[in-house]
């Protein structure tokens, strides 16, 4: 058996756990400090000794956060979505707080590989998991292993350009996909037609419901997102794409809605099969903690 702890940083919260074999044990959720990255360090290197305390044989460590990482996966360039997360030295942080060094993954590159071993992607030999949430990412799995490109950058499907002079994003891209379909832009949209702050679940309800101006937004939002997908199986023409994150857990309107875009933009050149992915909301953790294995 293999022992590893998953760490997955996002936004709003900080999910930890060990996984001991493919069982995730102790899994532990709290919010992410708002004032800057030496206090979210902090958070997860408290964090990460309590699980050790309790699970003295889990040294391996991985860690997901939400941004691009440099090539060397040391630093984290930026987190969009994160308030203050602009090149922050992960690795040799956490070495001074822990005495140990941590294996730096990218969130959706991590969901990816858990998705590939112990969830909807198994048994393929290329998958691209999308994650909607916050922002939107990806990570491109071929032959077991993430492709991570020249640069550490493959995979950032959140800030492809699909509507130049629209919406700017966290990364100060406008028109970007996550600028256009994310939770985040979701709910945005879907407060400005309603004259009224929604969040993006009660965005969905009212456009299943039928609001008109709602419904107009989750189609868009939709719409962008299937576009992404067949461009990509034109691209990379993975075996399936699965799709995770908190917008994707709505469910069947959600990924009908992906899907039927993703077929109208992909016809005559070849089907895109899309799944749910299988881990819910555990798959950074265990992503981060099968990317520690994997070194
Ligand atoms: C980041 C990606 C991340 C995605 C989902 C994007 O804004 O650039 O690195 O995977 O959000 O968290």
């Amino acid at each position: 058996d293999q022992i590893s702890i998953g760490v997955d940083v996002g936004g709003t919260k900080i999910a930890t756990g060990v996984l001991r074999g493919d069982e995730l044990q102790d899994r532990h959720v709290q919010p992410t400090p708002e004032t800057g990255w030496e206090a979210v360090l902090d958070a997860i290197a408290a964090q990460i000794r309590d699980l050790q305390a309790k699970h003295p044989d889990a040294r391996l460590i991985g860690v997901g956060i939400p941004g691009p990482l440099n090539s060397d996966r040391t630093r984290v360039k930026f987190a969009p979505n994160i308030y203050g997360f602009t090149d922050v030295p992960m690795v040799d942080g956490l070495l001074e707080r822990l005495s140990q060094r941590i294996v730096l993954e990218n969130d959706a590159k991590a969901a990816a590989l858990g998705e590939a071993y112990l969830g909807a992607a198994r048994k393929t030999e290329s998958s691209i998991y999308v994650t909607v949430s916050t922002g939107i990412g990806a990570g491109i799995v071929l032959n077991g292993r993430i492709w991570r490109g020249r640069h550490g950058v493959a995979g950032e499907l959140g800030h492809i350009t699909v509507m130049p002079g629209g919406p700017v994003s966290g990364a100060g891209l406008d028109g970007a996909l996550e600028a256009v379909a994310s939770g985040t832009a979701i709910a945005r949209d879907a407060s400005y037609a309603l004259n009224r702050d929604v969040s993006t679940a009660e965005a969905f309800a009212l456009a299943q419901q039928g609001h008109p101006g709602v419904r107009r937004v989750v189609a868009q939002a939709m719409k962008h997102i299937g576009v992404a997908l067949a461009d990509l199986q034109k691209v990379i023409d993975p075996e399936v794409f699965v799709i995770g994150g908190g917008v994707a857990s709505v469910g069947d309107y959600f990924f009908h809605g992906v899907q039927a875009a993703a077929d109208e933009y992909a016809q005559g050149f070849a089907p895109v099969t899309i799944r749910r992915a299988q881990l819910g909301p555990d798959a950074g953790v265990i992503g981060a903690a099968l990317a520690a294995r994997h070194g």
